[in-house]
């Protein structure tokens, strides 16, 4: 069944939403995104959502008049639209056409142009990922070094996740000067008796809007947190570890690099997470 979708102020089939061909964002990649995971049809986490976008905006300059409230009602009504009770909702606002291609800011008064829409994702809760833990290998981080702006420039990301699954894997972890940077698509934890570890916030990861709620919540239960960057070796002799995504929750980490973590299942403190983290977001849902 085809979705309706958002385009520039208009909600329209899929089919008809078109986009054109001298978008800022198709030739030079130059939009930001955001994913807000959709839980019995509410938004979860969704002002950290738009307070990331807004940064990512205003990061690199691209004017976007839509204010905090529309974003929520153009939400809304998409999730309404297509009935959507588990899954995400994609964003995108890229620089807009500028008429050609060109290097130059474009003519004042082009308008970005905002995507939005739906997608289901009936396994979110559960499936084979999250029963049995997933396998990551390690590739380089090859990428940009402003990570902390959510633009839509994924290619790094795409390439090293599809190097894990010819792998016969599921992810990739990057690694930068010897350290884990961060996930293809989600910010990385290892766990070390009771103590979670975590790398710091910096321009180095996304500052993860599941992170920021996680973190939130190990705070409040007054659990160990140790915010520095660890290593692959690191990793490997550690008793858990996992990662956060909007769309993944806390997804247990049974595997790094060929080596098995503990009895090769996901970990306790993982699992735990997990729950705790889907009941504060079911919650905070909106
Ligand atoms: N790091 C990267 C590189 C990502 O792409 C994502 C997912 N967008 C994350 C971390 C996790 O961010 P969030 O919790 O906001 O989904």
């Amino acid at each position: 069944m085809s979705r309706i979708v958002y385009l520039n102020g208009e909600y329209l089939p899929e089919e008809e939403a078109k986009v054109s061909i001298f978008d800022r964002g198709f030739v030079m990649g130059d939009a930001v995104y955001e994913v807000t995971c959709v839980l019995d049809g509410k938004l979860t986490d969704f002002d950290g959502h738009m307070a990331r976008l807004a940064r990512s905006l205003r990061e690199l300059q691209i004017t976007c008049d839509i204010t905090p409230e529309e974003w929520l009602a153009i939400h809304r009504r998409l999730v309404a639209e297509n009935g959507l009770t588990l899954g995400g909702v994609y964003l995108q606002v890229s620089r807009g056409n500028a008429g050609d291609r060109d290097f130059h800011f474009p003519p004042a008064g082009t308008p970005p142009t905002v995507v939005l829409y739906t997608q289901e994702q009936p396994h979110m809760l559960d499936g084979p990922k999250v029963e049995k833990g997933v396998k990551v290998i390690s590739v380089p981080d090859l990428r940009w070094h402003r990570r902390d702006i959510k633009t839509v420039q994924l290619l790094w990301a795409s390439l090293s996740k599809m190097a894990a699954e010819a792998a016969g894997k599921d992810d990739a972890w990057f690694v930068e000067d010897g350290f884990v940077t961060e996930g293809s698509s989600n910010n990385c934890y290892i766990v070390k008796g009771d103590t979670i570890i975590t790398r710091p916030l910096s321009n180095d990861i996304l500052h993860g809007i599941t992170r920021a709620a996680l973190m939130k919540i190990l705070a409040e239960r007054q659990m160990k947190i140790e915010e520095r960057p660890f290593t692959i070796a690191e990793a490997q002799q550690a008793d858990e570890a996992f990662y956060t995504s909007a769309s993944a929750f806390v997804m247990p980490i049974v595997e790094v690099d060929g080596v098995v973590l503990g009895d090769g299942k996901p970990g306790k403190l993982s699992k735990r997470l997990r729950e705790i983290y889907i009941e504060e977001a079911r919650k905070n849902a909106i």
